[in-house]
């Protein structure tokens, strides 16, 4: 926390912000790969969601595989998986093509394909709270022995009851998803009454004390910056929580995207950052508004 001298501005930036364990843990191992000379290096998705890092390891050599048919091209080398994880089929292919694998898939995550693919093949139901177009989402599907519903709103939960569907099921959530709107699609969805039924809430504790500071703090602030990779899912739900607490609320990639002239020279301006955001791009986002605040107040 920043206060200006007259006790009339502060920032407030959440201690919360910048890489969580399971991206630091992904990145260095990118990073590690690069410093033992192993060579070639590809990622099997971006490594993490932040254009910046996936840009500087392209610059270090590292190439990225987007999907199955792009991996089928590669002879040779070391393919390091994403930390959002990726279906097991992936795993197969890559051994079976007789390259290096590397998993940097967040144990977070890793625990959840253990759940789907132990509860699908003793018949359980497997139902992801998600978005179905996220790489994690399709990874987790990537587990389960048959088919996984996925739902994102109260509709598809709806929906979901009103199927009559006969078999228990087992519910497990996407990483980041909003906690709030877990609980509320849960309600809804244990109007199923099957005793056997599993709900588990998966969300890693890292988003949920990310969502939990940054509603506290877009509650006090005057405006609200939450810096993040544009397709980064745990930072569009940060953005969604605080616009909710505060107005002002603005999404940016780096520095160069915020207009200093949103900045108020008064009253709190709050700083939250996505799991996958670098420290420099925080501390720099964080020095800039101060420096504004005080130029605004001379
Ligand atoms: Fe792991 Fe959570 Fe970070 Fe995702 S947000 S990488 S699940 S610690």
């Amino acid at each position: 926390l920043w206060v200006s001298d007259d006790g009339k501005a502060a920032v407030y930036l959440a201690a919360s912000a910048g890489f969580c364990f399971g991206v630091h843990r992904a990145v260095d191992t990118v990073y590690d790969q690069i410093k033992e000379g192993q060579t070639p290096i590809c990622t099997y998705g971006p490594i993490i969601h932040n254009e910046m890092v996936v840009a500087d390891l392209k610059q270090h050599g590292v190439m990225e595989i987007d999907d199955e048919v792009q991996l089928s091209g590669i002879t040779e080398g070391t393919v390091v998986i994403r930390s959002h994880g990726v279906p097991q089929r992936v795993y197969e292919q890559i051994k079976g093509q007789g390259l290096k694998l590397i998993d940097a898939t967040c144990p977070y995550v890793k625990k959840i394909h253990q759940i789907v693919k132990e509860k699908s093949a003793e018949g359980f139901q497997i139902v992801i709270i998600g978005n179905a177009h996220h790489p994690e989402v399709e990874g987790i599907m990537g587990w389960c022995s048959s088919p996984a519903i996925v739902i994102g709103t109260e509709e598809e939960a709806q929906k979901l009851v009103e199927s009559g569907i006969q078999k228990p099921l087992c519910v497990v959530s996407q990483t980041t998803f909003n906690l709030k709107k877990f609980h509320k699609l849960v309600e809804i969805i244990t109007q199923l009454r099957y005793h056997e039924s599993a709900i588990l809430n998966t969300i890693c504790n890292a988003t949920e004390e990310r969502q939990t500071e940054a509603d506290a703090i877009a509650h006090i602030a005057d405006a609200m910056i939450v810096i993040g990779g544009r397709n980064s899912s745990n930072t569009q739900k940060l953005v969604d929580i605080c616009r909710k607490e505060c107005e002002s609320t603005f999404f940016v990639q780096t520095f160069d995207d915020l207009n200093l002239r949103l900045v108020p020279s008064r009253g709190i301006v709050g700083i939250s950052a996505g799991a996958s955001t670098p420290n420099n791009i925080i501390e720099e986002v964080s020095k800039q508004c101060r420096k504004t605040i005080l130029l605004n107040r001379c």
